[in-house]
């Protein structure tokens, strides 16, 4: 009989091989997001075979968007200060998007029950970069990064 211990790390083993594979074929990450400022993921590392990676943002929570909306926008780490000062003034129907090159990727605003996605192309991109949800007030807490290479 296999101890409690054997048990687990085949268990362990088990996950790992299943990780594995499905990284290196899976170009999509889900997010999930809710009343509260968090990501679900704050570190995404895409496979370097991923010509683009599909980001599917889902808002888990009850609050409408105007009052909790979240977003996922992409900038280079040197760039987000600059988004995050521009945001409130490109207002809701922009999204909180400011009108500028530095935004490399971002989606739409959703609110409770809302679901949006957005295909990144990976071509040029290298190194590391962050990405926030740009409603005012948000990017302290709503951060994450993506490491490619
Ligand atoms: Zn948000």
């Amino acid at each position: 009989m296999m101890s409690p211990r054997a048990v687990l790390l085949i268990a362990t083993a088990g996950w790992l091989g299943l990780a594995g594979a499905a990284s290196a074929a899976d170009c999509s990450v889900d997010i999930e997001v809710g009343d509260a400022l968090t990501y679900s993921v704050t570190q995404i590392t895409p496979d370097a075979s991923c010509e683009t990676v599909t980001i599917n943002l889902k808002h888990t929570g009850q609050l409408p968007a105007a009052v909790m909306g979240h977003n996922w926008v992409l900038s280079k780490p040197g760039d987000f200060d600059a988004i995050t000062a521009a945001a409130p003034a490109a207002g809701p129907a922009k999204h909180y998007v400011p009108d500028d090159e530095k935004v490399i990727a971002s989606t739409t605003l959703v609110g409770g029950g809302e679901s949006t996605s957005i295909e990144v192309p990976m071509k040029g991109l290298s190194g590391e970069y962050v990405y926030f949800c740009s409603f005012p007030g948000h990017w302290a807490a709503m951060k994450g990064t993506l490491t490619i290479g």
